[in-house]
């Protein structure tokens, strides 16, 4: 079933209005403070109260809270209108701003063997608004007071001011790292993307959407004109074909092979500084971290041209054999990637006592969708 957006909304209440309407009410639902769309003070009133009574100004309410330990990561479960829950992350970065996690779906087509997404099937995509909305969602939290209705499940004394450089509120960095395939709903990851460009400060080099590697779609963006220039992250996690099949069961046929004439081709067209790509690599005890897997994998990076390598230790997720590498192997994987000149970083795990980290989303209270 289609779910209308606001903008669909907006023109169904307004065929004949001019352009520059729906971008002022774009704007209004950016601007810091607005509550709704009563504020807007640019419509005429008319406008306005159609507005109000129409077109939700949240997609998203609040359900669930969490906060990490340490006070560096936050879970919210969101609940759709049509009663659904999903999940999206805030986590402190290193440039001691905020980084948001959004999920593009409602759990995951892909099964990926050691992700607890996959593991709940997919429930659907969430719209263009459902995904902008996780980024307004937590600008207001960071900007609290949370709205009344909002119920939190623990201690909202959090963060204001107790981050050191007074850039207490400020998100840099938007990852498609939460539920679901970025890449199966292109056309509302895109349309989110281009809204936030819009209408904040966050440039589409903050802006990272990870996918698993859905080639059709990857084909797509290098023709698409309007595709922002945002970075991609491909989800690797063995450069070995029949390994990858295992552990990532979407993995189609001569899929490494076919990658490196995507990466290739990503370089010849869009080849600048602005398109960054980085490979990610879970790495799993005994499954794909051996040095050999690393050798290999080194070989693999250089055919693609070199793009940067992220790893991560698995993070665990309930109900999967699958354990973490020891930070021992890590090192020594890395070492074998670095003998090769090519650039690795590891990725902070964060948020892994609320099952907030990379591959611990799913939302077991799901009622049951038809
Ligand atoms: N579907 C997208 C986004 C998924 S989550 C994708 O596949 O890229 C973002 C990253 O977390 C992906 O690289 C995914 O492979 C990784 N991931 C999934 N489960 C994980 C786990 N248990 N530990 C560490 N990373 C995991």
């Amino acid at each position: 079933m289609a779910r209308e957006t606001r903008q669909q909304r907006f023109q169904e209440l307004f065929p004949s209005a001019p352009a520059f309407r729906w971008r002022q009410a774009e704007a209004a639902l950016f601007q810091p403070g607005a509550t709704g769309w009563g504020s807007v003070s640019v419509f005429p009133k008319a406008m306005r109260e159609a507005v109000e009574a129409k077109i939700p100004w949240m997609s998203v309410t609040l359900h669930r809270m969490f906060e990490s330990r340490d006070k560096e990561t936050f879970k919210a479960v969101l609940s759709t209108e049509d009663d659904l829950l999903f999940e999206t992350v805030l986590m402190g970065n290193a440039r001691e701003q905020w980084t948001v996690c959004v999920s593009s779906q409602i759990g995951c087509a892909m099964r990926c063997a050691f992700c607890a997404t996959g593991a709940m099937g997919l429930k659907r995509s969430l719209t263009a608004d459902e995904i902008t909305d996780q980024l307004r969602f937590w600008q207001s939290f960071l900007r609290g007071p949370l709205t009344p209705s909002a119920s939190l499940g623990t201690s909202r004394s959090l963060l204001r001011g107790e981050r050191s450089n007074g850039g207490a509120s400020r998100i840099s960095n938007i990852v498609f790292m939460g539920m679901g395939e970025p890449l199966t709903n292109v056309d509302s990851v895109k349309q989110a993307i281009r809204t936030w460009v819009d209408q904040t400060d966050i440039g589409p080099t903050r802006i990272t959407v990870s996918t698993v590697g859905v080639l059709p779609s990857m084909d797509q963006l290098l023709e698409d004109k309007d595709w922002p220039s945002v970075r991609i992250a491909i989800s690797l996690h063995s450069a070995v074909q029949a390994e990858r099949e295992k552990i990532v069961p979407s993995t189609v046929p001569h899929f490494l092979d076919k990658l490196a004439d995507w990466c290739r081709r990503y370089r010849q067209i869009l080849g600048n500084r602005r398109h960054h790509l980085t490979f990610e690599y879970a790495l799993i005890s005994g499954v794909n971290d051996s040095a050999d897997q690393a050798e290999v994998l080194a070989r693999f990076i250089e055919r693609c041209g070199s793009p940067k390598l992220n790893v991560i230790p698995l993070n665990p997720v309930a109900g999967k054999a699958f354990t973490a590498s020891e930070q021992k192997r890590v090192e020594r994987f890395k070492q074998v990637i670095l003998q090769h000149g090519i650039d690795v970083s590891q990725r902070r795990t964060m948020g892994d006592d609320i099952a907030a980290a990379c591959g611990q989303l799913a939302t077991a209270e799901q009622p049951h969708v038809i």
